[in-house]
């Protein structure tokens, strides 16, 4: 049976980045390390976007770089400058073969492509199952999201940010590609929060997605009319080429993801509770957790203990019982925050590094009513 320190399931965005990080690593130098996957992991399945300041991490894997976005609300329609913070955005397999490529440079890291069965964990060691092999290891990072275990409890909402996207081609320069749409909420909401969101690659070629924050996911149909009737009645484009597609449902929640933890199995990335709960984003708060978890591996604190319910888990929570209370209020809130709030707060609050006086800047910017409901809620 091969034996490991450690294997990472899931080569996609938070198992490669662990396997980069602990790759380069000295500190880890000595360690085994296996990286499983049941896909090759060549094909572009998602674009990923998130907006930063002074970090040169990606720069030469991003795919395009906005400093402005708009927001658009039923009474507001504007673009605002965003620096210090740029959005980025990332391409699936630009960072599939950027971080392949890094990996295949560390010795001591092995990549198959075997579709995980069955882990166990047998206290002294865990087993990992795949249809040809079994290996053992001594600790197991997994990123398989299974997203049962997590609609199964009732104690907190299990909302969705879901979406399908499309990439266009038009003839004619119609685009701004200075700006990204961030949020477009001039679209029927139809009793929940949906908005289209629009990155424009270049005057001619833009990424449109239909969004919503809600429980239940649609019909393909629906996502896809839904752009069809944007694209016609919203930015009066006619003659357009699809060149490629994606679809997605990322969880949106404040359940305790390291419940699922034992002293030897770590979750990681989506499985691990990595995405922002009110929001979906989940790139980077991967990288910064998964530095985190290589400090806690170096100072052998339990995996059980990684998850931590701070102030920001709060809020969260607040807003997503009231998205799956009143679901359709995502719009006005969303319209409040940008209406009275610079997109540089709100990133920094996202960003969960405002300091409490910044805390009750941003909070007050929203209708107090639904969120004292909420609170009121929870506390009784
Ligand atoms: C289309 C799409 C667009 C997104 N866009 C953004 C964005 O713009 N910004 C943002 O912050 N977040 C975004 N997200 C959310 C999040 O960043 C991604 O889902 C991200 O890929 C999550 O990383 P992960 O490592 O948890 O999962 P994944 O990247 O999905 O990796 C999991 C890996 O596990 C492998 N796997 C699964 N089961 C097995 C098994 N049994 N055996 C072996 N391997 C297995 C899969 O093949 C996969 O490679 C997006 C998600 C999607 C789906």
């Amino acid at each position: 049976m091969p034996n490991y320190d450690y294997i990472i399931i899931g080569a996609g965005l938070a198992g490669l980045l662990l396997a980069d990080t602990l790759g380069k690593d000295p500190y880890f130098k000595d360690k085994s390390i296996l990286l499983l996957d049941k896909d090759a992991k060549q094909t572009n399945n998602r674009t990923w976007c998130f907006w930063e300041q002074n970090n040169d991490d990606f720069n030469t894997i991003i795919s395009k770089k906005w400093d402005s976005i708009r927001f658009t609300g039923k009474r507001i329609n504007q673009t605002y400058p965003i620096a210090p913070y740029s959005y980025k955005m990332v391409r699936g397999i630009d960072f599939y073969n950027s971080y392949f490529e890094r990996i295949s440079n560390y010795k001591n890291i092995c990549f198959l492509q075997e579709e995980v069965l069955n882990i166990e964990d047998n206290t002294s060691e865990v087993s990992v199952k795949t249809a040809k092999n079994t290996f053992t290891a001594c600790k197991i990072f997994n990123s398989f999201y299974d997203i049962s275990q997590v609609k199964k409890q009732k104690q907190h909402p299990v909302l969705q940010q879901h979406f399908i996207g499309w990439v266009i081609k038009t003839e004619q320069n119609i685009f701004d590609d200075n700006t990204a749409t961030f949020m477009d909420f001039s679209i029927p909401q139809k009793g929940n929060t949906r908005f289209m969101y629009l990155l424009p690659l270049s005057k001619h070629e833009a990424l449109i997605e239909y969004t919503l924050f809600s429980e239940n996911l649609l019909k393909k149909e629906e996502y896809e009319i839904a752009i069809k009737s944007y694209l016609k009645e919203n930015l009066n484009i006619d003659n357009y080429t699809i060149v490629e597609k994606e679809r997605g449902s990322i969880p949106m929640t404040c359940y305790d993801f390291s419940k699922n933890n034992t002293e030897n199995i770590m979750h990681i990335g989506t499985a691990g509770g990595f995405t922002k709960a009110s929001t979906g984003y989940t790139f980077k708060n991967t990288t910064k957790k998964i530095n985190l978890l290589i400090q806690n591996l170096k100072e052998e604190k339990s995996f059980r203990k990684f998850y931590k319910k701070d102030k920001f888990w709060f809020y969260d929570l607040l807003l997503l019982d009231i998205l799956e209370s009143n679901n359709e209020l995502g719009q006005s809130i969303f319209e409040a925050l940008f209406k009275n709030r610079s997109p540089k707060l709100i990133f920094k609050f996202l960003d969960e590094e405002t300091n409490l006086w910044e805390d009750v800047k941003f909070i007050s910017a929203l209708s107090p009513l639904p969120f004292l409901k909420a609170l009121f809620k929870r506390v009784f």
